[in-house]
């Protein structure tokens, strides 16, 4: 049997492309790790995933019950793991009022950071086990939860401050007043602290390989669906023609393939970003998102968090 990589949010964009390459690379099995099986499913048909290199499951990461259950499932399911991809994410550029997971955490935070954070805890033994002796753990990062970079930069920017709002279910990890953009980078800083723990913490005993990566400007892709429909045209547009930043779903794709499965990204600890010229590099993190002190307050807030201390 093929390696297999799980992806979470493999539904929609970056992570149904990635799928896409992988599973029709011939060297992969796909498992879709969905919240929606029945639109995973026709969205592997319409893409033309071919049949039997995938396995859709349930996995709802806005509930950390559906996170234990799929990762039981998974083991119990006896298929293998090679490779992790927490993929999936939500942005609500536009919410006014905080939405909230079933375990009571704000909706970015809690299907971002916190469900994933689980998944891997509970899938670090399995993915140790991996037969292809390669196993890595991507959690995908961006770069506007990075604010040493322009687009990191736009307000409002990435705050965890000392990380007292997350630690008492506020809405904002900070313990300020909610802010939709600013849940979302605030959450995407929290994958890639939670990236540079695992890798600190992890990679020389388990051999696991943790990387993230800045897949480029999706700008066409679902993420942004909640937002107002100007922003939704001209958005595309100015990232193709003003930023040249627009990175096309099947090329990001491609991109997130390369971090799973090329020999020459097996490196720990890194974040990959990619130069539509030359390829990927390695890039460097913000200030906050490589800070070793409140990565590992990050990490003993979202193992209370989580119920696994
Ligand atoms: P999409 O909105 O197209 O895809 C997001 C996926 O996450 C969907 O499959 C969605 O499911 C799934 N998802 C949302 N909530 C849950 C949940 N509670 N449980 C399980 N799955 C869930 O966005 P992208 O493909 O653009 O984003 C993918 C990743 O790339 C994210 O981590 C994002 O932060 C990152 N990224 C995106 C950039 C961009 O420009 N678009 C730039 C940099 C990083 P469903 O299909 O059911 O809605």
């Amino acid at each position: 049997d093929k390696p297999t990589v799980c992806i979470t949010g493999a539904s929609s964009g970056l992570g149904l492309n990635a799928a896409k390459s992988l599973a029709s690379s011939g060297n992969w099995h796909v498992v879709m790790a969905c919240r929606d099986f029945a639109k995973a499913e026709r969205e592997a048909r319409k893409i033309g995933i071919p049949k039997g290199s995938y396995t859709v499951m349930h996995l709802d990461l806005a509930a950390l019950d559906s996170v234990r259950i799929f990762a039981d499932m998974y083991k119990a399911s006896g298929q293998r793991l090679d490779c992790l991809v927490c993929n999936a994410a939500v942005y609500l550029p536009t919410a006014k009022e905080p939405v909230y997971t079933a375990d009571g955490f704000e909706l970015s935070m809690g299907t971002n950071h916190l469900g994933h954070f689980l998944l891997v805890n509970l899938l670090l033994d399995k993915l140790k086990e991996a037969p292809n002796k390669d196993p890595r753990c991507i959690i995908v990062g961006s770069i506007t939860g990075n604010t040493n970079t322009l687009a990191g930069n736009v307000p409002p920017k990435a705050n965890l401050g000392d990380l007292s709002g997350l630690e008492n279910m506020q809405p904002m990890a900070d313990g300020g007043e909610f802010d939709g953009p600013k849940a979302y980078k605030d959450a995407k800083v929290c994958n890639m602290l939670t990236m540079c723990q695992l890798h600190k913490r992890l990679h020389e005993s388990t051999g696991i390989t943790f990387a993230s990566l800045y897949p480029g400007c999706i700008a066409s892709s679902g993420l942004f669906r909640n937002h107002v429909p100007l922003f939704r045209y001209l958005f595309p547009r100015f990232q193709k023609n003003i930023t040249k930043g627009y990175v096309s779903e099947e090329e990001a794709g491609r991109r997130l393939m390369q971090v799973v499965a090329s020999p020459d990204l097996k490196k720990s600890g890194v974040y990959w970003s990619f130069s539509n010229t030359s390829g990927s590099f390695e890039n460097q993190l913000s200030e906050e998102a490589s800070d070793d002190a409140k990565g590992s307050r990050l990490w003993d807030v979202s193992m209370k968090l989580v119920g696994l201390a």
